[in-house]
């Protein structure tokens, strides 16, 4: 499976904990020999400002942050393109799903996800998407720009109480869907090593397999982004769950 990856994503762009030293590194090192790396171009102005505001555009450029902001984005792109045809994942950073139109917090710059779905809409590539967000954190900005489009459904689980009811949730819903591109804000952050403390390593294997079950049904595509996921000695396991799930694996 290809997974999307530049080497510039394990710069450490800013003090948060999405952009700590070694934490790529982690997951680059579980993947290894196992999935076939791709390296992806940055988004345009004109990918980003599908989605963002110049003000927030200037905003990240003053900070510093614009170059890797925007080469996250085109990781997410990429993946979306390349998810039309076979199964994806990007292995990025900065994360996304914090980024509203004008703003940004949770250590998210530009809103990824969006930026990839608007793109793939724009030109006609999907009809309807289906965004499974398991971050530990509730993906705000992905709701404020996606979920009034009218061909996105959002499910974020995460104010399920148990284990059960959130797997159980996430299996409903994509069940029910009939979306034609299946995407993931693939946040590891509510692991049970992790911040959350919920979640087993194979329950991402599963969610992926529902993902692709869904995508399957629908003769439609898959992709997943990082977003979270902070405990480097779990992430690489993590995320190499999620990507064997994609595989039907
Ligand atoms: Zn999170």
């Amino acid at each position: 499976m290809k997974v999307v990856y530049h080497e510039d994503f394990n710069q450490v762009y800013t003090s948060d904990p999405a952009a700590a030293a070694g934490r790529i590194q982690a997951v680059v090192t579980a993947l290894e020999g196992k999935v076939t790396f791709i390296q992806p171009e940055p988004a345009t102005k004109d990918d980003i400002l599908r989605v963002h505001t110049e003000e927030h555009v200037k905003s990240v450029e003053r900070r510093g942050i614009y170059s890797i902001a925007a080469l996250a984005a085109g990781g997410a792109i990429k993946a979306a393109e390349i998810g039309l045809s076979e199964p994806c994942f990007a292995l990025i950073r900065p994360p996304g799903h914090h980024a509203s139109a004008e703003s940004a917090w949770g250590f998210c710059y530009f809103n990824n996800m969006a930026i990839a779905l608007e793109k793939l809409k724009n030109q006609g590539r999907i009809k309807k998407a289906f965004v499974l967000d398991f971050d530990l954190h509730f993906g705000d900005g992905n709701v404020n720009i996606l979920g009034d489009k009218g061909y996105v459904t959002i499910l974020n689980p995460a104010s399920t109480r148990s284990r059960q009811e959130y797997l159980a949730t996430v299996e409903k819903a994509l069940a029910l869907t009939d979306a034609d591109m299946i995407a993931a804000s693939a946040g590891f952050d509510n692991h049970e090593d992790d911040w959350g403390g919920l979640l087993h390593t194979d329950d991402y294997n599963l969610m992926a397999r529902l993902m692709l079950g869904a995508a399957q049904r629908n003769r439609g595509g898959c992709f997943g982004i990082l977003e979270g996921g902070y405990n480097h000695r779990v992430l690489g396991q993590n995320v190499l769950a999620f990507v064997e799930g994609l595989q039907g694996k």
